[in-house]
């Protein structure tokens, strides 16, 4: 069993090689998406078709994007492994299956039984 140190830094790694990937896909798709397309293009157009699936890749990936560079600032906070709800570390055995776990154990139950009874507390990311 890994130490929470080790956990923590692979963790991190991870978060910084991804965010590193994204980047990468997110240059290559706006490059494409600067070629123009020809104006007398018509609806069904190949051409369109793919760009207009490259622009739904862009904000995709720039949602993810988002997550990982919440989450590489939460370990940099020495937030990682802290229960979002209850402040209590989360054991590195929970860690280590799901390393991206926010919440305890005990938390998790909870917030899953309010789910399902439809008393999920609302995110404040809730458009008002
Ligand atoms: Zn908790």
């Amino acid at each position: 069993m890994p130490t929470r140190e080790q956990i923590v830094a692979r963790e991190r790694r991870k978060l910084i090689e991804e965010r590193g990937r994204i980047a990468g896909a997110l240059e290559r798709l706006r490059e494409a998406l600067k070629v123009e397309v020809d104006v007398d293009a018509e609806e069904g157009d190949p051409d369109l078709i793919e760009r207009e699936k490259n622009v739904a890749l862009v904000s995709q990936l720039e949602r993810k994007k988002e997550g990982v560079e919440a989450a590489i600032r939460s370990i940099e906070k020495g937030k990682y492994g802290i229960c979002e709800r209850c402040g209590k570390e989360i054991p590195t055995e929970r860690l280590e299956v799901r390393p991206d776990a926010t919440l305890c154990v005990q938390c998790q139950a909870e917030v899953e039984k309010l789910i399902k009874r439809g008393q999920a507390p609302k995110a404040e990311q809730e458009i008002q």
